[in-house]
């Protein structure tokens, strides 16, 4: 592998990151493994992806990036009212709960519950994040050149792991 100094498209990138939104932590590596991804291709959100340009190994940084640039605008549309006596009855009608349902074409979408009313439950299927602003702390831990088989896939190989 060839030595590398700073972020461009097609490097390895290890970052440890810090995520709070609302000034709450959501999500960490630090104490884990850092996130690896290949740097330029959409791997991560590109209004995070966009501030790593340039940096070198060592350097931190804070990130805002806006709900546009991040996990999107809550949409509107992305609410449906499910009557309760067609609802399962093994999932707990309440609000918060998190389940799985199938679209028109049997793939699996993410939804929320949003609201409990005696007749409906309106699922939410936005991004938990969608209409949220990001902050991230984020730290460069490590850079390499990606091998030719990563730049093929679009994603970086972590030790010993293909796919
Ligand atoms: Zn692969």
């Amino acid at each position: 592998m060839s030595e590398v100094s700073k972020v461009e498209d097609g490097q390895i990138v290890s970052l440890e990151y810090s995520l709070l939104v609302d000034g709450e932590l959501m999500d960490s590596s630090v104490g884990h493994e850092p996130l690896e991804f290949l740097q330029g291709v959409g791997n991560i959100i590109p209004g995070l992806e966009n501030e790593l340009y340039g940096m070198a190994v060592g350097e931190s940084k804070k990130v805002t990036v806006s709900a546009a640039d991040g996990y999107g605008e809550l949409d509107p549309d992305a609410y449906a009212d499910v009557p309760r006596a067609d609802f399962p009855e093994n999932i707990p009608a309440e609000v918060g709960t998190e389940l799985q349902v199938q679209d028109e074409h049997g793939q699996p979408m993410y939804a929320r519950i949003d609201l409990v009313t005696d007749d409906v439950i309106r699922l939410d299927f936005n991004h938990p994040l969608a209409g949220k602003e990001l902050n991230f702390d984020v730290k460069i831990v490590g850079l390499r050149a990606a091998s030719a088989e990563e730049t093929e896939h679009g994603h970086a190989h972590g030790d010993g792991h293909h796919h």
